[in-house]
C-alpha cells in the first residue's frame, strides 16, 4: 500500500505509535479484558486515566498550579458560548480581536450574550495578509476580556507574539497551535482548544483556565459548560468522551517521549520552513501570508493558474498525499502539518510540487 500523509485540518493526522498502540490494547486494556471505552468513567481505572493525563498535559505545557484544566465536549465552538457566559461576570462587554474566519465566528456567538467589541486588526503587508502588532491592539477599558485566535486554520494566519497586556484578561483559541511549541500560560486568563488538530480524536476540548476567574457564571449558563461545576467535578459532571481523553493521553505520553514541546518546535519550525521555501522559490505557487504571520501549522498556497488545481489534488493524492484542498473561503490548496506530521511527509510534498511545476509549469 502507498504509505499515506494526511494534510487534512481537522479531524488530522494522529501519531501512528499512537494509533499501534490503542490497536493493541483495544479488546483488552490493561488486563481487563474489555476496552477503554467500555469501562464507567468512575471507575478507578479511568480515573487513572484521567489524572495521569492531566498530568501529562500539565507538564508538556508548564501550566502554573493556579490553573484549573478541564476536559470538556462540544468542540472549540461551545467554548465561543461559554467564554461569555462564565468570565463576563458584572461586564456588558468583552474585546474580540478580529484577525480571521474563526476568531470572527466568536464574535458572532458572542453576540448572543454581550456586546463584543471587534476589534479588527487585518492589515497588508506588501500585499500579503497579515496581523497588525499587539501594541497596536486598540484594547478597551471596560471589558471582561480580550480574545483572540493564535492561529487561524482556515486563513493560514498565526500571531506568535507573547500577549502583555497587563493585568488584562487573555483568552487565546488555541484548537489548531496548542502543544506545537512551548507557551507562557501564565500570560492568559485561559486557552482552549478542539482536540481533533494537535491533541487526539473529535469529541474533546481542552479549556485550561485561571482559578480566580472561576465562580463567576450567569445563572443561565448550561450546567456542562460552567467551569466550576466541570472543575468541581474532575470534568466528569456528565459522562465525559472517554475514549477520546484517553487517546489524548497517549498522544501526550508520545509528545514526552519526543522530546516535549521544545522538540516539537523544532520540528515544526524544519517541517514549515521546508514548505514555505519551495513556495517561495517558484512562481507557479503563492502564499498570500505576510512573512511575519504564516502559521507553522496551516499552510494555504495558491497554484499561479487555477485551472491546474483538480489535476494537482488528483496526483497528489495518487501518491498518497491526501486532503491537500485548500478551505471553501480561502480557495487553492492547504497542507496541515500538525505534531503528528513528519518531515519525510512534508519532503515527499515539496518532492511532488516541484515535480508537477516541472510537468505542469
Ligand atoms: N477555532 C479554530 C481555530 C478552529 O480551527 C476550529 C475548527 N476548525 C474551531 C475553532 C471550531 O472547532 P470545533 O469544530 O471543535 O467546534
Amino acid at each position: 500500500m502507498t504509505q499515506v500523509y494526511n494534510f487534512s485540518s481537522g479531524p488530522a493526522m494522529l501519531p501512528v505509535e499512537v494509533l499501534r498502540r490503542a490497536e493493541q490494547e483495544l479488546c483488552n486494556w490493561h488486563g481487563l479484558g474489555t476496552s477503554v471505552m467500555e469501562i464507567s468513567h468512575r471507575s478507578k481505572e479511568f480515573i487513572a486515566v484521567a489524572e495521569q493525563s492531566e498530568q501529562d498535559l500539565r507538564d508538556l505545557l508548564k501550566v502554573p498550579a493556579n490553573y484549573k484544566v478541564l476536559f470538556c465536549h462540544g468542540g472549540a465552538r461551545a467554548q465561543f458560548a461559554a467564554l461569555p457566559l462564565n468570565l463576563l461576570g458584572d461586564h456588558t462587554t468583552a474585546d474580540y480581536i478580529d484577525g480571521g474566519y474563526w476568531a470572527h465566528s466568536a464574535i458572532l456567538e458572542a453576540k448572543k450574550y454581550c456586546e463584543p467589541k471587534a476589534i479588527d486588526v487585518k492589515t497588508t503587508v506588501d500585499g500579503l495578509n497579515g496581523i497588525k502588532p499587539m501594541k497596536e491592539w486598540q484594547l478597551s477599558d471596560n471589558a471582561a476580556y480580550v480574545h483572540y485566535c493564535p492561529n487561524e486554520t482556515i486563513d493560514g494566519v498565526a500571531i506568535d507574539e507573547m500577549p502583555d497586556f497587563g493585568d488584562k484578561v487573555v483568552i487565546g483559541d488555541y484548537s489548531s497551535t496548542i502543544l506545537s511549541r512551548p507557551i507562557d500560560v501564565s500570560r492568559f486568563g485561559m486557552i482552549y482548544a478542539g482536540a481533533q488538530k494537535n491533541i487526539g480524536p473529535a469529541g474533546l476540548t481542552l479549556v485550561i483556565v485561571r482559578d480566580d476567574l472561576l465562580g463567576k457564571a450567569r445563572r443561565e449558563v448550561p450546567s456542562i459548560l460552567d467551569y466550576t461545576v466541570l472543575a468541581e467535578n474532575g470534568s466528569m459532571f456528565n459522562t465525559p468522551p472517554t475514549f477520546a481523553w484517553y487517546l489524548s493521553g497517549l498522544v501526550f505520553k508520545w509528545l514526552k517521549e519526543q522530546g516535549g514541546l521544545v522538540e516539537m518546535q523544532k520540528r515544526n519550525q524544519a517541517k514549515a520552513e521546508l514548505l514555505y521555501s519551495t513556495i517561495d522559490k517558484s512562481d507557479f505557487y503563492r502564499s498570500q501570508v505576510a512573512l511575519a504571520n504564516r502559521s507553522w501549522m496551516n499552510v494555504p498556497f495558491q497554484l499561479a493558474d487555477p485551472a491546474l488545481d483538480k489535476v494537482f489534488l488528483s496526483e497528489a493524492e495518487a501518491i498518497g498525499l491526501q486532503a491537500l484542498k485548500g478551505h471553501r473561503v480561502v480557495g487553492g490548496m492547504r497542507a496541515s502539518i500538525y505534531n503528528a506530521m513528519p518531515l519525510i511527509g512534508v519532503k515527499t510534498l515539496t518532492d511532488f510540487m516541484v515535480d508537477f511545476e516541472r510537468r505542469h509549469g
